[in-house]
């Protein structure tokens, strides 16, 4: 993990947030490399979620909701994680997670582990971040950051319902910032206290809801596979009855073998008739299935996949990373999906100081950047572009050389291979667009 946050503070993928004031804890900012790849887990997330189909729409709905929402929902009650205080060091733990936690005066211990650590008694802390509406501090004004996108999207059924006229099984999807007030945040992007979540409610008549929430298990399984994940570390964990929400009739989740072990990437769960049912009851709004005659009635049962783009993010960096020596130079290179690469492809000039290079190699630039984004760079040794471009991951560079002068031929270099091979210049972009279009296998092997 180490290695990840250093590459990522060293090519401006992400930054400790707040850095000048000394940072806020597990927050983060992302420069311009950290916001592609961002949009492109969106994008590819979006593509399969709801352009490539025609039973899911969209949504965006508001961060802070009306009060009784996180009522109905349970979460002012419920959504809690215990907590207890060393009154030695003065950390604060999860009582859950005291096993995988660290003594703050002998790290090598656990808290508890040492005579010097007092804790106290375990009591359930409420992670939603509060906050107030209004200029006026009053009872009644006190309203929450919404710890989940999933219930903007409950209040709003019956709109799109009857807006969309869908029927089940249909689904609606979110993407947006989530806030959790965690007591352990930590390990990088992995437990942040504002993440980007993309959630969808699957809503389907009640007899179908154990083969659809299958079908999600495997559709968001294999799309990790399709961004190029390895299958070795990747696998589908089984809630126990213990461990599931009450509501819950089956919870699974996709973990990743992240570097701090096999952790959740991401939830698929099947919540029952519980949200629709709550919301109704609590809002005095029907909120069910009424079909075209009138005599088809039911309160839909929810699947959802619920997963951060942080996590996503985290993974597919650990997956990509490597590290080789290519004639006796050690070079970092992130083998990331092409689709997922920030930059998809560099052009360079051989010698900067040639005019004519770089004539060709910006003309070349400015008709690919009209497709996809690319970078031009002329700046330093050749061997030292390449490097730079491996460590973000760009899958391809072209270079203008001497040879470009009198036949109008480029090379295309391959990220992972290094093989490198002339075209023409008028057919990159052709080229380009047919590389990025292959479906794509990390040469990590699996
Ligand atoms: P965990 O047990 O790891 O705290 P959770 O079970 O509370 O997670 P869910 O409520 O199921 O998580 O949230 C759905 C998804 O949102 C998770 O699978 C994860 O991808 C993401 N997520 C949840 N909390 C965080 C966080 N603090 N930082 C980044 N991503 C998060």
């Amino acid at each position: 993990m180490d290695k990840i946050v250093s590459l990522c503070r060293r090519r401006g993928f992400v930054f400790p947030s707040s850095e000048i004031y000394g940072g806020l804890g597990s927050t983060f900012d992302y420069g311009h490399y950290g916001v592609l790849v961002k949009s492109n887990i969106r994008q590819r997330w979006l593509e399969a979620m709801v352009y490539e189909r025609d039973d899911i729409v969209l949504i965006d709905s508001a961060i802070i909701l009306h009060p009784r929402v996180w009522e109905a929902s349970g979460h002012v009650e419920g959504f809690t994680d215990p907590l207890v205080d060393c009154r030695t060091c003065k950390l604060r733990f999860r009582a859950d997670k005291l096993e995988d936690s660290q003594c703050g005066r002998k790290p090598s211990k656990r808290p508890g582990e040492t005579p010097d650590c007092d804790l106290t008694e375990a009591r359930q802390f409420n992670l939603m971040f509060e906050t107030t509406v209004g200029p006026v501090a009053e009872a009644g004004a006190r309203a929450f950051l919404r710890p989940e996108t999933a219930q903007g999207i409950f209040v709003n059924f019956k709109n799109v319902l009857q807006l969309a006229r869908r029927r089940p099984p249909f689904g609606i999807a979110q993407v947006g910032k989530s806030f959790r007030n965690e007591i352990t945040p930590g390990n990088f992007l992995f437990r942040v206290r504002e993440f980007e979540q993309m959630e969808m409610e699957f809503f389907v008549p009640p007899a179908d809801s154990e083969q659809w929430y299958r079908y999600w298990i495997d559709a968001r399984f294999d799309w990790y596979l399709k961004y190029g994940l390895r299958r070795s570390r990747l696998r589908v964990r089984e809630h126990g009855p213990e461990e599931r929400s009450h509501y819950s009739q089956g919870t699974s989740d996709i973990e990743y073998e992240y570097p701090i072990g096999w952790s959740e990437l991401e939830g698929v769960a099947n919540r029952g008739d519980y949200d629709l049912t709550r919301h109704s009851e609590f809002s005095g709004t029907e909120l069910e299935y009424v079909g075209p005659e009138g005599t088809e009635r039911y309160v839909p049962h929810v699947i959802e996949p619920a997963v951060s783009i942080e996590r996503i993010f985290v993974a597919m960096l650990v997956d990509a990373y490597d590290e080789e020596e290519v004639a006796g130079r050690e070079r970092t290179v992130l083998r990331l999906h092409p689709a997922i690469a920030p930059v998809k492809a560099a052009v360079l000039p051989l010698v900067a100081k040639d005019s004519g290079m770089v004539e060709k190699a910006r003309a070349l630039y400015e008709e690919l950047r009209s497709s996809h984004v690319v970078e031009y760079d002329e700046g330093g040794a050749i061997g030292r572009r390449y490097r730079r471009q491996d460590e973000i991951g760009t899958p391809f560079a072209f270079t203008v050389d001497e040879q470009t002068l009198d036949d109008d031929t480029v090379t295309i270099r391959d990220r992972d291979s290094l093989a490198q091979e002339r075209l023409a210049i008028g057919q990159v972009a052709a080229r380009l667009a047919d590389e990025l279009r292959k479906p794509w296998a990390t040469p990590k092997g699996d």
